[in-house]
């Protein structure tokens, strides 16, 4: 019998098909092998060697060698192509920003917009054209989280921009349009929707039982383990109960923790440890497989206000079932794998 099941953070229904149940080998596309790809490409503007076609670098970690050359082991460019423009470009005209406005639903905001401002930047996480999640090192997925912990901050600062999207889009059906791995930056001048929702249901259940959503969350499914698909010392991964695709998975730190922006070198390196098992996982599960990534962290409160009540998490969509009508008419998903039975892939028990 198939379950309809509520997922608590975003509020929509998934429909767990158990009967259609779904193990990596009946996944085919993710299964096909393709062409090895090679570790550098002359052609690909992330490659080493190839730094003066991008816009200038805005961070980097590097061996050796200047801005702009080669020597860097991670490196941060604004994106050549952004979605959204820093208020310093010719553009935009300051006079015409305004972050405090949104829309309402009256006769007057029928065609509301306002400047494409804020930041688009793209970490370019490794000088390997091929390089994988599943196979850097501890100490350089650490390098990694600690270059986004970096620029995540300095966009918080920027005062147009009301939150800092990262994320990490990869093969063809998660929207890459580069091979060379990076992450992405984007700052926006909004609160977008998928976090305003999270935030309030983090609000609504604490001002029922006087906790956090996720703290408990995370408790209960520790106490069931049956969807915890690894964890170490400050951080867990959970295959979520209403998971939306299959083999979804949800990085949460174990203590409660409101920003990426606190995490400090210790705790950096455990997700990075994490980070490195589960996409070994992924990756020995699927040969190919195309996913998001994607942080919701608020920014730290400029001012001294209360804290929110949030508690930062990381979701991992890899796209092995398609978005189709059900999905986008009536925001119900229909999930042929358990998160049980994906669970039980990753190692746990299931
Ligand atoms: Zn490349
Ligand atoms: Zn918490
Ligand atoms: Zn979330």
């Amino acid at each position: 019998m198939p379950e309809l099941r509520y997922d608590i953070l975003s509020g929509t229904y998934t429909i767990t098909a158990s009967e259609r149940s779904k193990r990596p080998n009946d996944f085919r596309s993710a299964q096909e092998h393709k062409e090895p790809v090679p570790e550098t490409d002359p052609g690909c503007p992330f490659c080493v060697g190839n730094e003066s076609e991008t816009p200038p670098e805005v961070y980097a970690l590097r061996d050796s060698g200047a801005e702009n050359e080669p020597g860097w082991r991670v490196r941060v460019v604004p994106n050549k192509f952004p979605a959204l423009r820093p208020t310093e470009t010719e553009e935009v005209d300051p006079g015409r920003v305004d972050t405090q406005i949104t829309p309402e639903v009256d006769d007057t905001s029928m065609y509301w917009s306002m400047p494409g401002i804020g930041a688009h930047e793209v970490v370019v996480e490794s000088p390997l054209h091929n390089g994988t999640l599943g196979d850097y090192t501890v100490d350089e997925m650490t390098e990694i989280i600690e270059t986004l912990k970096q620029r995540y901050r300095v966009l918080c600062d920027d005062k147009y921009i009301k939150y800092v999207q990262i994320f990490r889009n990869w093969g063809p059906q998660g929207g890459a349009s580069l091979l060379h791995p990076h992450f992405q930056i984007i700052g926006l001048p909004l609160m977008p929707p998928e976090v305003s929702t999270e935030m309030f249901r983090f609000r609504e259940y604490e001002s029922k039982t006087g906790r956090c959503l996720m703290c408990d969350y995370v408790e209960r499914e520790t106490e069931k383990d049956e969807r915890v698909a690894l964890r170490n010392e400050e951080f867990i991964v959970l295959c979520p109960f209403a998971s939306r695709f299959s083999f979804e998975t949800l990085i949460v730190p174990r203590k409660h923790s409101v920003t990426f922006s606190e995490l400090d070198n210790d705790k950096a390196r455990q997700l990075a440890e994490v980070f490195a098992s589960l996409f070994r996982a992924y990756e020995d599960l699927f040969s190919s497989l195309s996913y998001n990534i994607v942080f919701h962290t608020l920014p730290t409160p400029r001012r001294s206000r209360k804290p929110p009540t949030d508690h930062w998490h990381i979701h991992v969509y890899p796209r092995l079932n398609v978005e189709a009508g059900l999905e986008k008419g009536a925001a119900v998903w229909i999930n042929p794998t358990p998160p049980e039975l994906a669970a039980l892939q990753f190692g746990g028990k299931g």
